[in-house]
């Protein structure tokens, strides 16, 4: 098939090479020239595992271009994936704005088409976005009516960064909200061939699954992190625990999200959880569970800033900075929250994280770092060696293995676990160690 795919983002720059991957032409769009000029020259815009080789090959292949210009795409294309991103606004709803901006673009191109294009958004929005905000704005734009002048289909995104690309081609589900049958037929083609369970369901349906699944996430995490936490002060591990507890097949209970570790960040997480409350006030409903699941998670990170207090010492290490382990994206990572509340006290602060180094020195997040994080661009440091050489306290706020790998065997370092560590692992810090 001819796809579009707009937002060349960690979602959209993934479903571009992996779709080009399985044989489609894929043409990648986004308004950031830095993302564009990347794709082009064969590279990923963002770190992941595989994304670096899998673009290099379809973009020598000839089976994914990127571009700006939004007309031209829509033109050599029949269906259009929209991948932008639907942030947090500052009171906590999701802000519909760049969907709103591409869906306008998008709707002006579909005057010039004479063959049915179909317009699939991949974004997480909230039920009623694309039937009552963007339908209309896509009719009045293009003067035709959805479903007769064009298709309308809702594709929520499931991945997981770290493991995108694996994930892409083994799903956990496909979940298809259509306008009309012949939209849905044109979403299922694109995955034709892959393995999960295909849902073809109302477009409000297609919304909200996304929203189940991520509030689950989100209160897994905490209610592993706060066992970790009773284990913790108990003295006892909580992976043992969480091994027993996970081992009951009679429960069926997945282990993704339920290992104690630091609280959880990232771009979706947080802002789904806080959309989700703030649309669940909004129409009056109460929601005490979910809406503890933030305070819950930034327990962690207050106990974390506690402990290095304690220690009474200045000069800190952090290793690990994004999210999590096997990515660049640094959007609401707690780590970047601890950083700032130490040099807020007036730390001093040196900051080691392979995959945020590697992607800077791209150009990838250069932006980001320098325009919302320029305080701690300057802190990073080329190796772990380097911040070990200047730290007496070092937060272990990774498991990549270039970090675990490589922390020392006693010596002068405190050594402050805030990825709870199996004890297993644990043993080999030694000396001065202290768990979260
Ligand atoms: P992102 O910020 O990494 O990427 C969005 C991209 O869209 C940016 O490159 C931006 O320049 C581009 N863009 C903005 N306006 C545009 C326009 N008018 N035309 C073309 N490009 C435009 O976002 P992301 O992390 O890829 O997330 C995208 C969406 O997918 C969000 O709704 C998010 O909630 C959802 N999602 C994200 C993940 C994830 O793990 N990151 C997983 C599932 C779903």
């Amino acid at each position: 098939m001819k796809i579009s795919v707009f937002g060349l983002g960690y979602v959209g720059c993934v479903s571009a090479a992996c779709l080009a991957g399985r044989g489609h032409q894929v043409i990648g769009v986004d308004v950031n020239p830095v993302k564009v000029g990347l794709v082009r020259g064969g590279r990923a815009p963002v770190v992941e595992e595989r994304i670096g080789e899998l673009t290099e090959q379809v973009v020598r292949s000839g089976a994914l271009r990127a571009t700006d210009d939004v007309a031209e795409a829509i033109a050599h294309s029949e269906i259009s994936l929209i991948c932008v991103g639907t942030p947090s606004a500052p009171n906590g709803s999701l802000s519909t704005a760049y969907l709103e901006r591409v869906t306008e673009q998008i709707g002006a191109a579909l005057k010039d088409k004479v063959d049915r294009h179909t317009v699939v958004f991949r974004s997480t929005m909230l039920p009623g976005t694309c039937l009552e905000l963007l339908v209309p704005i896509l009719e009045k734009a293009s003067g035709l009516t959805a479903g007769v002048g064009f298709g309308v289909a809702v594709n929520p995104e499931f991945l997981r960064e770290g493991t995108s690309v694996k994930d892409f081609f083994e799903p956990p589900k496909t979940v298809i909200g259509e306008i009309d049958p012949p939209s849905g037929d044109a979403v299922a083609a694109l995955y034709e061939g892959l393995p999960g369970d295909v849902f073809r369901v109302p477009i409000p349906v297609a919304e909200m699954a996304k929203y189940a699944d991520n509030a689950f996430h989100g209160l897994k995490i905490g209610f592993a992190n706060e066992l970790g936490a009773i284990c913790h002060a108990l003295g006892l591990d909580s992976h043992r625990v969480m091994d027993v507890f996970l081992a009951d097949r009679k429960l069926n209970i997945s282990p993704a999200y339920l290992r104690p570790g630091f609280a959880f960040g990232g771009s979706c997480l947080p802002k789904d959880l806080r959309g989700l409350v703030h649309a669940a006030h909004r129409a009056d409903v109460s929601v005490p569970i979910l809406a503890h699941v933030l305070p819950s998670n930034e327990e962690h990170l207050r106990r974390a800033f506690e402990l290095v207090a304690r220690t009474g010492k200045r000069k800190v290490g952090l290793f690990g900075l994004s999210f999590k382990p096997g990515t660049d994206d640094l959007r609401e990572s707690p780590l970047v929250e601890l950083a700032e509340r130490l040099l807020g006290k007036g730390y001093d602060l040196r900051i080691y994280d392979a995959n945020v180094s590697l992607s800077r020195l791209m150009g990838a997040n250069r932006e980001y770092i320098e325009s919302r994080l320029p305080h701690l661009g300057q802190l990073l440091a080329g190796s772990v060696a380097e911040v070990l050489e200047h730290a007496d306290v070092c937060l272990v706020g990774s498991t990549d293995p270039s970090v675990l790998g490589a922390l020392p065997h006693g010596g002068k370092h405190i050594l402050i676990d805030l990825v709870r560590l199996p004890d297993a692992d644990v043993r080999r810090t030694e000396q001065g160690y202290v768990g979260l």
